[in-house]
């Protein structure tokens, strides 16, 4: 079993630190806030009193992290002249699993890399309940010998591990999988408003589409409108899940790398609009939809 520092324990990084534990590994987890460091200690892991403890003597390191700049403050800031990457041993292999920009990612390996590191980009799907579940996709960037070292740790934690290809392609994966999950729930919620609108019951329509060719993931599996399913954020005030401000920020990623590689992506231009009308207009209940599930989008169209 592994020695492995855990950067980041929120609504991601707790859970897989948690699901790290249980398979038998030796956690030291370090987060800035006491509340996240607790939840895990009272799992079992170690917690360590500074980031830089938490990455001392281990063969892992993994860092669930909210965004590009957590990622590169945490890696690559100075402190007495050194980094974290100068602190972590030459043999320890480094996943970054937060979603972040690709060039950003490119950019922490690259520093590794100079530094005879090894990194890997591997962000995730499934949301809290595939952490709490240990069930995530992995989607990998970096070289294949090192993907091959993390796969013991990344399978403690999910049931999915590919690699995408060198660094980077983890990230350029998780924005065009998110990117077509926005647009196959805005087309999902605003077909079923339609047939509602038309008289039709939105339990028969998605059943029937769900058998027909419209039918897709978010209609099947995690249907937007209130009472068609069970278990799901629409049956339950759209509480719980992906929010709408992380499904914004996911978009955002993928218009820069549209932006950056001279794309036009036009349907995901359109559900990104979509999405931040919708956290601007609120609902009825809050001024400010950002906290809610994505699939909360049907209020924008249902009102
Ligand atoms: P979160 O805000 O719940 O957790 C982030 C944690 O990082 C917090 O506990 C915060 O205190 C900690 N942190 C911030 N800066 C730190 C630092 N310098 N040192 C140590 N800890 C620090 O976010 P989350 O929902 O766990 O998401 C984490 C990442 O996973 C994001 O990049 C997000 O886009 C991605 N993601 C989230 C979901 C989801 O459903 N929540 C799904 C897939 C991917």
């Amino acid at each position: 079993m592994a020695r492995i520092g855990f950067i980041g324990l929120g609504n991601m990084g707790g859970p897989m630190a948690v699901n790290l534990v249980k398979a038998g590994h030796d956690v030291i987890a370090f987060d800035l806030v006491e509340a996240a460091l607790e939840r895990v200690r009272a799992a079992g892991a170690k917690t360590a009193g500074t980031v830089w403890e938490a990455v001392r003597d281990v063969e892992f390191v993994v860092s669930m992290l909210p965004a590009g700049r957590h990622v590169e403050g945490v890696y690559l800031a100075l402190e007495n002249n050194a980094c974290l990457l100068d602190e972590i041993a030459a043999e320890t292999v480094i996943i970054d699993c937060s979603t972040i920009a690709a060039d950003t990612a490119r950019k922490v390996a690259a520093a590794a890399r100079e530094r005879s590191r090894r990194m890997l980009d591997a962000p995730v799907s499934g949301g809290v309940g595939g952490a709490e579940a240990g069930t995530l996709t992995f989607m990998v960037g970096g070289d294949a010998a090192v993907v091959d070292a993390a796969r013991p740790v990344l399978e403690a934690m999910g049931k999915n591990v590919f690699h995408a290809g060198e660094s980077g392609a983890g990230q350029v994966a998780k924005m065009c999988n998110n990117m077509l999950l926005a647009v196959l729930m805005t087309g999902t919620a605003e077909a079923i408003q339609l047939g509602v609108a038309n008289g039709l019951d939105p339990s028969v329509l998605s059943d029937i589409m769900q058998q027909s060719s419209g039918g897709n993931w978010a209609l099947n599996v995690y249907n937007p409108y209130p009472g068609v399913m069970d278990g799901v954020p629409a049956s339950r005030g759209y509480s719980g899940g992906f929010l709408v401000d992380l499904m914004i920020k996911d978009l955002t990623l993928a218009m820069d790398g549209a932006a950056a590689s001279g794309q036009t992506t036009p349907m995901g231009a359109l559900a990104r609009s979509l999405y931040v009308l919708h956290k601007n207009r609120g609902t009825a209940e809050q001024d400010d939809a950002g906290t809610l599930d994505f699939s909360s989008i049907q209020k924008l169209f249902s009102g």
